[in-house]
């Protein structure tokens, strides 16, 4: 369904299923997706994700000039635009503080991808960033070196960004990130230690299926 969307509205819609699903508290996060050569949407300061409509979103430009960001965008645009700077196959990024992934990021706690297969084919290597003042270009920039040719970061007592080829993907991780951490955390919380199939194992489950061009959205 989102896949088909122009990314404006696979955007809102995407704020009301990350609502749905959990991954909200106030006014927390926000979204932003590629609209066209050197422009993208980004979620407004002070925007309920799970009520966004198309009146939230911004338009805004890629490059450095003052008139690119109108007042009215997230304060955490630097963290979306030093991405799309870097990575110019990336159309989306999603940066939310859901609870099980930020505790994760507060913690340092280690969030093996190999235990169930979708974080093996979806998330690749999860990195991390320090903690940076929220709404500083030196996050924006700590956050896209970070991320590098990767599509997960933790912001160390922050939260998540993800990112992707299309706002559904981008999406996706997020939501398998957050379920991968409530694994973990879980776990721990019941005293339990969860076994991962293991780099070989993984590796295999990668290969089987992206080496033969089958879809990613299987699995
Ligand atoms: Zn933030």
């Amino acid at each position: 369904m989102l896949e088909r969307m122009r990314p404006s509205d696979a955007l809102a819609a995407v704020g009301r299923l990350a609502g749905q699903h959990g991954l909200l508290w106030g006014t927390s996060g926000n979204l932003s997706a590629r609209v066209g050569a050197g422009r993208f949407v980004i979620t407004a300061r002070g925007t309920m994700l799970d009520t966004l409509s198309q009146d939230n979103l911004v338009l805004c430009g890629t490059g450095d000039s003052p008139e690119e960001t109108p007042p009215e965008a997230s304060s955490e645009i630097q963290v979306h635009r030093r991405i799309y700077q870097l990575r110019p196959d990336i159309q989306s990024v999603i940066h939310l503080s859901p609870p099980y992934a930020t505790l994760a990021a507060c913690t340092g706690l280690d969030l093996p991808t190999d235990l169930i297969p979708e974080p093996v084919l979806y998330l690749g290597r999860i990195t991390r960033v320090p903690y940076i003042q929220p709404g500083s270009d030196e996050l924006g920039r700590a956050v896209a070196q970070g991320l590098g040719q990767e599509s997960v970061v933790l912001m160390e007592n922050h939260g998540a960004v993800t990112v992707g080829g299309s706002v559904a993907e981008a999406f996706r991780r997020m939501e398998v990130l957050e379920f991968l951490a409530r694994l973990v955390v879980t776990a721990r919380s019941a005293d339990l230690t969860p076994r991962g199939i293991g780099p070989d194992a993984a590796a295999a489950l990668y290969r089987s299926v992206y080496a033969t061009g089958r879809s990613s959205s299987s699995g």
